[in-house]
């Protein structure tokens, strides 16, 4: 019955803002537009009923606005952080309760506490203060959605219940409330695991872990007509497709740049269900063959063939459809061995160890090993000249880090719709550096394609925009002296 109620009050408020959830058969609820969405339209925006920081030993976050500067402990529990009092007052009615809980604690055990145990005793508390009215309840913002998300209980591993049920006795000894119900608890973190959402930054770094249970209503698409971008901890989806009255809205759960197959493997492992989206019903006909043969296989012996190869029939080789020459397997096995040596042994450790200058040496054998073994247009060799390009800036080795970042655009307009937000922020990375570096012609062009797409994807009202729209203005008003002084 409350639940029935809710449901209407929450289909009421989505009346105004033109949406409406409906259930699909197979696929649950969604989220059908009820007029026509147009690129850059927001379709709808939340507040995370509940996130938490993802702190760590070597990062600690504000719990209100999550900047790294200036913070302070709480004095009370000695476990959150604040950036100072606003942030702290605001958080204060919720984290009240949760300091008080966690203060009992012993200190050792207190500072163990991870994010994800933190986010279930915050839900909890958020639930008791709101049936309890210290804190208001509306209809995009109660329990009730929370309850309506999927779990999928029946989907999971032994292994991975067993794990949920003891993080569920570890928030349940935290919390200490006589009611508490950890059958129920073990189900949240089930929740948890295909409703949460990474609160990222506007450059798509994650930050956080927050809960949107209407943002949640939405599902998911390899070919999505909308996104979803991070305003501070509000998440705003956008309208990237024109979508017309009476469509779903659907955003993407993963990084769509893959083949069928990977794409489809996070989606059954973390998710739990089988991606038929127009990308993913294409499995295994011919376009998607030669699609994974080129972002995730290898090239043609002949350099300047840029044609997809395709295993022979002996199994000995590997053949160029467009050319006909064939690569030997064992050849090919040697060099992937090389490189998977090099980059899992040797690079990812010198790069977390902060060794960035040896680092760069070794990303450059794995890129001119890869090169020779990829396809031009292949993800690997791709995310090789993008760990490259971050350790040049970081080393302020500008000129190379642009060069590294050309080479990756071809890939990234391939790999990714005209209007995504991973493209647009490639573009502005360019941009910066070719302004760096006085090409304004070059910055004026490529900060122009940043803006094209990341004003549809990011809106134009958040700090990240404008400082982007003020240097795209002063790259023009740079390149347009330079020709006046060139016209006299
Ligand atoms: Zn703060
Ligand atoms: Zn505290
Ligand atoms: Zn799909
Ligand atoms: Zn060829």
């Amino acid at each position: 019955m409350r639940e029935t109620a809710a449901m209407e009050d929450l289909q009421a408020a989505l009346k105004d803002r033109n949406l409406t959830v409906s259930t699909v058969e197979d696929k649950g609820r969604c989220l059908l537009a009820t007029r026509d969405f147009y690129p850059g339209d927001v379709i709808i925006s939340q507040e995370s009923y509940v996130c938490v920081p993802n702190n760590s030993s070597v990062e600690t976050r504000c719990d209100g606005c999550f900047a790294t500067s200036k913070l302070k402990k709480c004095s009370g529990c000695q476990v959150v952080w604040y950036c100072g009092s606003t942030c702290q007052r605001e958080e204060w009615k919720l984290h009240r309760l949760e300091c008080e809980v966690l203060s009992r604690q012993e200190k050792n055990k207190r500072t163990s506490v991870t994010p994800s145990i933190r986010l279930m005793v915050k839900l909890y508390i958020r639930r008791k203060l709101q049936s309890e009215k210290v804190i208001p309840s509306t209809a995009t913002d109660n329990y009730n959605l929370v309850e309506a998300l999927v779990a999928h209980m029946s989907d999971i591993n032994e292994e991975q219940l067993l794990l949920y049920a003891q993080m569920a006795n570890l928030v349940s000894l935290i919390l200490q409330w006589p009611e508490i119900n950890i059958k129920e608890i073990t189900e949240n973190f089930s929740k948890f695991a295909c409703n949460a959402h990474t609160i990222c930054d506007s450059e798509l770094r994650p930050l956080g872990t927050g809960l949107y249970p209407v943002i949640s209503i939405i599902n998911h698409s390899c070919l999505p007509n909308s996104v979803l971008v991070f305003e501070g901890r509000s998440a705003v989806v956008r309208a990237v497709q024109h979508i017309s009255k009476g469509s779903e809205v659907l955003i993407s759960y993963i990084e769509t740049a893959g083949s069928t197959m990977t794409r489809q493997k996070p989606l059954k492992e973390q998710y739990l269900f089988t991606c038929s989206c127009p990308r993913c019903v294409k499995v295994g006909q011919s376009d998607d063959i030669r699609e994974s043969a080129i972002l995730e296989g290898y090239r043609c012996k002949n350099e300047k063939c840029c044609g997809f190869l395709i295993r022979t029939n002996d199994g000995k080789g590997l053949q160029c459809q467009e050319c006909g020459l064939v690569r030997d397997m064992e050849e090919i096995k040697l060099i992937a061995t090389e490189v998977k040596s090099l980059s899992e042994d040797k690079a990812s450790k010198l790069h977390t160890t902060g060794n960035y200058q040896e680092a760069v040496a070794v990303y450059k054998i794995i890129e001119k090993f890869q090169s020779k073994l990829c396809h031009p247009f292949s993800i690997s060799l791709m995310q090789t000249r993008e760990k490259l390009l971050k350790l040049l800036m970081e080393l302020e080795h500008w000129r190379e880090a642009l060069a590294y970042c050309k080479l990756t655009l071809p890939v990234y307009q391939r790999v990714y719709p005209a209007v995504h937000p991973l493209l647009g922020l490639q573009y502005y990375t360019c941009g910066k550096l070719e302004w760096y570096l006085g090409d304004t012609e070059g910055a004026v062009k490529s900060l122009t394609r940043a803006v094209d797409i990341l004003r549809i994807t990011h809106g134009t009202n958040t700090p990240f925009m404008k400082e982007l729209l003020m240097k795209l203005e002063e790259a023009r008003a740079e390149a347009s002296y330079q020709q006046s002084s060139k016209d006299k």
